[in-house]
């Protein structure tokens, strides 16, 4: 299900948002997979890593210090304060080498940081993943056993703001499955016809 079907050979920045729990990092290791050769955006966060998360691997575990010094020396390509609880970003330069080099860009990122990409690179394609309920959302959050009660009820208040805001993106893609999103992806991507 996407607003648009089309392959977009011609586009090679894309950025997949959506709520949280709604599978994006599922989907991403997914497509990463199969197309070895898609770049992987990692991002810089003041979060703590979670049980298996690795350093410069899942993100760049930072210090709010050492944070701030990257926005404010401009090396953020986008960042925001998400769960109203921890600062996330991209940083700058690696998105433009790999661009430089030809590659195919993916950022995974929250709403609040797509609509500063799309002001920054205005051809990037962007991605909404929707999960097939607001139920199932929260069942996932539950499920993991990452978050507290009190962070799933932030990561459902963001969620609900998120998903009000999917007719922005120019894609629309339902993650019913991990295999089938993929498989719609990757064609937006052009990376399979
Ligand atoms: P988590 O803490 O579950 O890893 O990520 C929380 C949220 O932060 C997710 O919605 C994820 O897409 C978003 N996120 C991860 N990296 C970035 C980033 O570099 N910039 C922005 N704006 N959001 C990010």
């Amino acid at each position: 299900m996407t607003t648009q079907t089309s392959p977009h050979p011609t586009h090679r920045a894309f950025l997949i948002a959506g709520p949280s729990g709604v599978g994006k990092g599922t989907v991403v290791k997914e497509l990463v997979k199969r197309k070895p050769d898609i770049w992987l955006s990692i991002s810089a966060t003041t979060r703590q890593p979670r049980p298996g998360e690795v350093d410069g691997e899942s993100y760049y575990f930072v210090t709010d210090d050492e944070f701030q010094a990257m926005v404010d020396a401009g090396d953020m390509l986008e960042w925001a304060f998400i769960h109203r609880k921890n600062y996330y970003g991209t940083p700058r330069k690696p998105v433009e080498e790999a661009l430089k080099q030809g590659k195919t860009a993916l950022l995974e990122i929250d709403l609040a940081g797509a609509r500063q990409v799309r002001k920054t690179m205005p051809d990037v394609y962007q991605i909404f993943l929707m999960p097939p309920s607001v139920e199932h959302l929260e069942e996932r959050l539950h499920g993991r056993g990452t978050e507290d009660e009190e962070a799933i009820a932030r990561r459902m208040v963001t969620a609900r703001e998120e998903m009000a805001a999917q007719s922005e993106f120019d894609a629309v893609v339902l993650n019913d499955s991990v295999a089938r999103a993929t498989e719609e992806i990757l064609h937006i991507m052009g990376e399979i016809v």
